[in-house]
């Protein structure tokens, strides 16, 4: 095996800045390669940058997280924009809805979404989603300007379907939480083989808890749980999301 890649985490946050370091270190003892950076706001972008400056193991995206649109700068876009020059690999990310674990108010979300996937349109980017109960509210902007590629992070099974080719869906650890649930079983089989994608959402959704900071080296249990309950090799399973993930990038 290569290496795996996470395909979705935020080395960025302050949880990481003391030692960052040695947690990818780990990482890489654990197989764990590449490490795919989203930010969620202006105010971490460059941090983002830096990282991915600092480490080729690194690709970053820029992005407002949708519990983050409040109080932008009025420059954000042409900040985002910069970035994105800036970077011509990376995607735009984490961006979304959320009916559910924010109070920002959903027109304000639904606004910066939009913006953001024209944005992602316009410079051929790829996107990474955050959708929580508002996929009847996602699709309508997708539908008027569709990015070339979508990541749906921490996929849990419902709304878009698999039709398109280039959608991506990846599993974190929140599917170590439930892993006696019938439903997460199903939801892990579901997912065509060629769309499958593995991440752990660091420092956050650590299977333990959320008093708990997940790190990359996480990814191996994942990786370990989607294997089984598809019932395959894990060997099997990384190679194909490996091969998923050069697709994506
Ligand atoms: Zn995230």
């Amino acid at each position: 095996m290569t290496g795996l890649t996470d395909a979705h985490c935020h080395l960025q946050d302050h949880q990481f800045w003391g030692d960052l370091e040695a947690v990818i270190q780990r990482a890489n003892t654990f197989g764990i390669r590449r490490f795919i950076v989203n930010g969620t706001c202006p105010k971490d972008w460059e941090r983002v940058a830096k990282l991915a400056q600092a480490y080729p193991q690194i690709s970053p995206q820029f992005g407002v997280h949708p519990w983050k649109v409040e109080g932008l700068p009025e420059s954000w876009e042409e900040e985002l924009k910069s970035y994105l020059f800036r970077y011509p690999d990376a995607g735009v990310g984490e961006i979304g809805l959320d009916r559910q674990l924010t109070q920002a108010p959903l027109d304000l979300q639904e606004t910066i979404f939009s913006k953001q996937i024209k944005i992602a349109c316009e410079l051929k980017r790829s996107c990474t989603l955050h959708v929580i109960k508002a996929w009847d509210e996602i699709s309508n902007p997708l539908r008027e300007n569709s990015p070339a590629k979508l990541l749906f992070h921490s996929y849990g099974g419902q709304g878009v379907g698999f039709s398109r080719s280039d959608n991506y869906f990846s599993l974190g650890g929140a599917i170590l939480r439930k892993n006696s649930s019938e439903k997460i079983k199903t939801l892990i089989r579901s997912i065509p083989a060629d769309r499958l994608l593995l991440e752990t959402d660091s420092p956050f959704q650590h299977p333990d808890g959320k008093d708990n900071r997940q790190e990359p080296a996480g990814l191996l249990r994942v990786a370990e749980k989607v294997a089984q309950l598809r019932g395959i090799t894990i060997r099997d399973l990384c190679q194909q999301t490996e091969k998923n993930m050069e697709r994506f990038l």
